[in-house]
This record gives C-alpha cells, sequence and structure tokens, in this order.
C-alpha cells in the first residue's frame, strides 16, 4: 500500500452522513494520514479549502442544501484553475449521466459507496501523486524564477561595475594623454617665453633713459604678458610633472591645513558675501585623523583652489562645509560640499583636464589640473559627487603616515625679516635688476659680477644669502655655492638658471645649492624662494 503518499497528505471531506466521514476518517488512520479535516455542511467547503490548503477532497455528491456539483461550481469560481484541488466524488449509485456532470463540473475520479478500502487508497493515490508532482514543479518554477532573477541582478551589478572601471580608466588614460601634451607644450612654450622675458626686462632699464613714452607701453605689456603666460605654463607644470625624488614630504596634519586655507581663503568668501550683499558661511567639521606625508604649502594650495571653486558656485550665497575623517585603508580624507550650481555629469567627468572651465574669460580651467597634480604626486585620490543645482562634494583621501606631525605646516613667518644678500651675475643690468628688486622688498644688497669677486666679497664681509647667476665665465654658479658652502654651510644659495626648470624636474640640485630658480623671476617667485631657503636655515639654528 503507498502508505507514505497518503500519510503526508492533507484531506478534506465533505459528506452530510456523519457515519460515512468517520468511515472515511477511520480508513485514513490506517494508512496514517495525519492532516484530516471534515464537514457535514456542504457550505463550509470552499472557507475550509481556503484554510486548511488540502492535497485532496473526498466530496459527497448528494447533499441538502448545496449539492456536490454546486460545491465544485463554487469552487471553480473562487480558486484559479492551476491552484485548484483535486476532487474525488463519493456516491452511492453511478449513471453515465451523474458522471458526465460531476466530470464537468470539475470532478477528476469517482469512488461508489459503500467503500472498498484498498480502492479509495489506490484512487487517492493517483490523483496525490498528480498533485504533489505538480507542486513539486510549481516549487521548482519558483526557485527557477528566483535565481533567474539574482542572476539577472548580479549581471546589472556587474556591468554597472564595468562601467564604472571603464569610465575611470577612460578619465585616467585621458588625463594622462593630456598632462604628456601639456608637458610637451609647456617645455616649448617655457623656452620661448625665457627668451621674450629675458631680452624684454633687459631691454626696460635701457629703453627707459632713450625710448618714447609709447614705446615704453609696449615693451611693458610684452613683459606682463609674457608674465601671464611663464604663469600658465608653470601652473600646467603641476598639473603633469611626476613626484620628483628630493620632494618635500614631511608629516602634515590636514586638519591644521584646512583651518589654515579657510584663513587664508576668508578674504574672498568675506569679501563676496559684503560686496554682493549675499551669505556664505564655512564650517569645518574636523575629526582626529593621523598625519598624511606631504607637503604643506602644496596641501594648502589644493584647500584654497577647491575653496574658490566653492564660493565661485554659489553666487547667491550657501554653505561651505570642510570635514576630515578617517577613511578605509589606513587613509585620511577630508571632503569640502558647497550648496551651489553643481555640475553635469560631463562636467564632473572633465572638471580635472586642464583648461576646462565653464567661466568662460573668469575662469583658466587650471585651479583643478593644479589639484589633481598634487593630489596624485600626494598618493592620493579624487572623488567628486555633483548634481546639477544641489551642490558638489570633492573627497580627497591621502595615505596616512605613521609619523607624528611635529611642529606642524607653518605659513612663513619670516616675510617681514629683512636680509643681507649677496647678487652673482656676469650680466650688469640683470645684477641691478634683481639687486633693485629686493631693495623694493626692504633687504640691503651687494653684487659681484662673476663668482671670484663673489668670494672674495663673501669672505670679506658674509651675507646671510647669496642669489647666484649659474653660467658666468669662470667659475659658475653652482662652483661658487660649492665654495660659499666649503666656507660657511648654513649659508643658503639660490641659483639662477635659464634651464631652471629642467633642472629642477630632473632632481639635479648641484652640491651647495639650496634652491633653483628658473629664469625669468617674478618678484613674487624671488620672495617665495627668499623665505623658503631663509625658514630652513632659521629650523637647521633651531
Ligand atoms: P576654473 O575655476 O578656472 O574654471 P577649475 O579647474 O578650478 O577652473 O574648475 C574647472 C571647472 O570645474 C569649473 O569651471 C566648474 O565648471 C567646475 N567646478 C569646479 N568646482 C566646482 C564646484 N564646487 N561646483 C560646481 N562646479 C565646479
Ligand atoms: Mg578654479
Amino acid at each position: 500500500m503507498p502508505k507514505s503518499l497518503l500519510s503526508k497528505a492533507r484531506v478534506l471531506i465533505v459528506d452530510d452522513e456523519p457515519s460515512n466521514v468517520r468511515l472515511l476518517e477511520r480508513i485514513l488512520e490506517v494508512f496514517e494520514t495525519k492532516a484530516i479535516r471534515s464537514t457535514t455542511h456542504a457550505r463550509e467547503t470552499l472557507p475550509l479549502v481556503l484554510e486548511f490548503q488540502p492535497d485532496i477532497i473526498l466530496l459527497d455528491l448528494n447533499m441538502p442544501h448545496m449539492n456536490g456539483y454546486e460545491v465544485m461550481a463554487r469552487l471553480n469560481d473562487a480558486i484559479p484553475a492551476e491552484e485548484r484541488v483535486p476532487v474525488l466524488v463519493l456516491t452511492a449509485d453511478i449513471t453515465p449521466e451523474s458522471k458526465r456532470r460531476a466530470l464537468t463540473a470539475g470532478a477528476k475520479d469517482f469512488l461508489t459507496k459503500p467503500l472498498d478500502h484498498s480502492e479509495v487508497a489506490l484512487r487517492m493515490k493517483n490523483l496525490l501523486e498528480n498533485r504533489f508532482l505538480q507542486l513539486e514543479l510549481r516549487n521548482q518554477n519558483g526557485q527557477l524564477e528566483d535565481l533567474v532573477q539574482e542572476r539577472t541582478r548580479q549581471v546589472e551589478a556587474t556591468l554597472q561595475e564595468l562601467r564604472a572601471t571603464q569610465d575611470a580608466v577612460v578619465k585616467q588614460e585621458r588625463l594622462r594623454a593630456l598632462g604628456m601634451m601639456a608637458g610637451g607644450i609647456a617645455h616649448d612654450f617655457n623656452n620661448a617665453l625665457t627668451m621674450i622675458l629675458g631680452y624684454g626686462e633687459l631691454l626696460q632699464p635701457w629703453m627707459q633713459a632713450t625710448a618714447s613714452n609709447k614705446e615704453l607701453t609696449y615693451l611693458r605689456n610684452i613683459v606682463a604678458a609674457a608674465q601671464d603666460a611663464t604663469h600658465i605654463v608653470s601652473r600646467l607644470r603641476e598639473f603633469y610633472r611626476p613626484a620628483e625624488n628630493n620632494e618635500v614630504r614631511e608629516p602634515v596634519d590636514i586638519n591644521a591645513i584646512v583651518e589654515q586655507a579657510v584663513s587664508l581663503t576668508t578674504p574672498k568668501w568675506k569679501g563676496r558675501s559684503r560686496a554682493d550683499g549675499i551669505q556664505i558661511s564655512v564650517i569645518t567639521e574636523l575629526h582626529e585623523v593621523p598625519a598624511i606625508a606631504g607637503n604643506a604649502p602644496e596641501l594648502r594650495e589644493v584647500l584654497t583652489n577647491l575653496i574658490f571653486n566653492a564660493v565661485d558656485a554659489m553666487p547667491e550665497g550657501g554653505a561651505i562645509i570642510l570635514s576630515t575623517a578617517c577613511a578605509a585603508g589606513d587613509r585620511v580624507a577630508f571632503a569640502i560640499s558647497d550648496t551651489g550650481i553643481g555640475m553635469t555629469d560631463d562636467e564632473r567627468k572633465r572638471c580635472l583636464e586642464p583648461f576646462f572651465t565653464t567661466k568662460g574669460e573668469q575662469g583658466t580651467g587650471l585651479g583643478l589640473s593644479v589639484v589633481y597634480g598634487i593630489v596624485q604626486r600626494h598618493g592620493g585620490s579624487i572623488e567628486i559627487t555633483s548634481q546639477k543645482g544641489h551642490g558638489t562634494t570633492f573627497t580627497v583621501t591621502f595615505p596616512a603616515t605613521t609619523a607624528v606631525a611635529t611642529a606642524g605646516p607653518q605659513i612663513m613667518d619670516t616675510v617681514e625679516r629683512a636680509f643681507r644678500i649677496l647678487v652673482v651675475d656676469d650680466q650688469e643690468v640683470i645684477c641691478e635688476l634683481i639687486a633693485e628688486c629686493l631693495k623694493g622688498e626692504g633687504h640691503s644688497t651687494s653684487i659681484a659680477a662673476d663668482g671670484r669677486q663673489a668670494l672674495a666679497l663673501f669672505r670679506a664681509s658674509p651675507v646671510e644669502l647669496v642669489i647666484t647667476d649659474q653660467s658666468m665665465p669662470g667659475m659658475n654658479g653652482s662652483q661658487l655655492a660649492g665654495a660659499i658652502k666649503a666656507h660657511s654651510p648654513d649659508t643658503p644659495v639660490i641659483l639662477l638658471t635659464g634651464f631652471g626648470e629642467e633642472m629642477h624636474a630632473a632632481g639635479e640640485l648641484p652640491a651647495g645649492v639650496d634652491l633653483v630658480l628658473g629664469k625669468p623671476v617674478s618678484t613674487a617667485n624671488l620672495r617665495r624662494a627668499i623665505q623658503q631657503v631663509t625658514s630652513k636655515a632659521v629650523a637647521r639654528a633651531a
């Protein structure tokens, strides 16, 4: 006997005759059917089916109030075909006519009374086999559907990841290609600009004495334009140049950098507020973070550029939030968010490219390129999220260093100090030009026309700083630097050279030279160079 099928089946018995019901129950007990529900009220069939969820219904045909045909009609109305439970009809006499009616109404098989145990079991078994197969199939279909859905989700996620990686690679490659191109252009331009500026500046004092005002104005315009171009080229260089071996890297407290950048840029956002009557608030949310190995002035430049852009993005005013936090993988992150105009997807993807700007004449498109170059050289990464009309967030992460930020990055405090400076150049005009410029800055100067004369002067009356040309007849600038250092190791020497950028980029700092400056040198650059070498000397002395 097929005990197992019957034993796990849920059976509903519907018969108005209680003795019939009991008989059936007893038969089922023999086959160990445990889940049995029965009723003598035909009307209760539908609610019982819904609640009990039987696998088979044993249904009497002749019942008062509602007969078996009507019960089946009700079930058919209420339950969709694919979920219908097989009905086994019980009847005392089965004429061909009632058999046809019952089959049409939905019956699956018949049992004639009086009931025979084994017939009941066999007929039930046939129907149940079918029923369980169907259930199994439905179950498998469901699982299959789930699986297909899950796989589809996985494929979609992978695709999205792939697209993001592809985007990132394309962006990276684009920036790399632009970097190479920018490098080539900058190099050639620099040579040309060196000539224009060099000769232009050489001409100036001479023309001041001889030329008309108009001619002098033309010359000044040439020099000023060349200086602007030099500035652009050097910004471009910050974008493409790779990290150098002798790059200054100290443990830097990024929180201090953020605070300094905020204070340095205060005039820009406070000024805007005052001038346009708009409100820009700057909020800092600084958390304790490890130091990063970096170059403080460069990191300040990153922050100030980002703050400037945030201010530019909020012509109606708004808020800038600067925050720092520890990031995954031993990294330190800072983020700057604004509530400004935001960027389109295309703008966001291209904003790091040199010369990409949406500010027309007002923009150079170099701010973020410089940011990118500096972050790149610090081993960091930039993530940008933005929504047009809803603000922008730049998140920059750097690898943390275990070293402790010592004195913290300091903004030069030696700006106002005056130094005694020796200027050495075989071209008298240049020598005087630089000396004039230094005097204008409050320093006192002496000048020498070549290395030997300089050394003699220095021995007779030591100065605090030497600025020398590189190419001079006899003793050149780096040889002079060596000789000065041999005599006085702590005296800083700045070397001026026509090939300054190239030499610097190749990491060739000649012995005895503290800093190489490319010619032509502007007053601002000279000032910065002096600050740099003298603050180092001050630190050494301390
Ligand atoms: P510039 O500021 O001279 O335009 P940048 O390189 O600093 O050059 O920025 C490039 C462009 O990136 C901007 O012109 C602007 O379109 C977009 N951008 C940068 N920062 C933001 C910001 N915070 N909100 C909206 N757009 C920004
Ligand atoms: Mg900018």
